[in-house]
């Protein structure tokens, strides 16, 4: 893993010797700091990413090193949902594209729908078993999750 000693990324100097964690998006390092408000690591798949560490920050692009944009890593309930979640009918987009055609039929709309599920989620009536994520059980709307 390579090392970013002293880079100055968006006006933020990185602490020379602190211990940086490689974003699995962009590849950016981050200082991996625990007495931070936002979370480095993805609670769905374990990985680390940037966007909500730089935002944290006021930093929205680097210099010489790659950030991500917020977007990439954020709650769950802050994604604007226009269609099926991803992770609904175990990723399956055929799926996904069938519950989507019905949802128009009832005169529904997606946002309408994933609001629903949103909150079936938090109040635990969704079966989190069989969820492709490494910590369903511990994930609410408000847990970042990437991409
Ligand atoms: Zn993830
Ligand atoms: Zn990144």
């Amino acid at each position: 893993m390579a090392v970013l000693s002293a880079a100055t990324i968006g006006g933020y100097r990185c602490e020379r010797h602190g211990a940086h964690l490689q974003c699995h998006l962009c590849r950016g390092m981050m200082p991996n700091r625990t007495n931070l408000q936002v979370p480095l690591n993805c609670m769905g798949c374990d990985r680390p990413f940037c966007g909500a560490y730089w935002s944290s920050q006021n930093v929205t692009h680097g210099g010489s090193t790659p950030v991500c944009s917020r977007d990439t890593f954020r709650p769950i309930s802050e994604r604007t949902a226009t269609r099926m979640p991803s992770t609904t009918h175990e990723m399956n987009r055929h799926e996904q594209d069938i519950t989507q055609r019905c949802i128009a039929k009832m005169g529904r709309t997606v946002q309408d729908v994933v609001a629903e599920w949103f909150s079936l989620f938090n109040d635990r009536q969704i079966d989190r078993s069989r969820m492709p994520l490494n910590h369903a059980e511990s994930i609410t709307t408000s847990t970042h999750v990437c991409k």
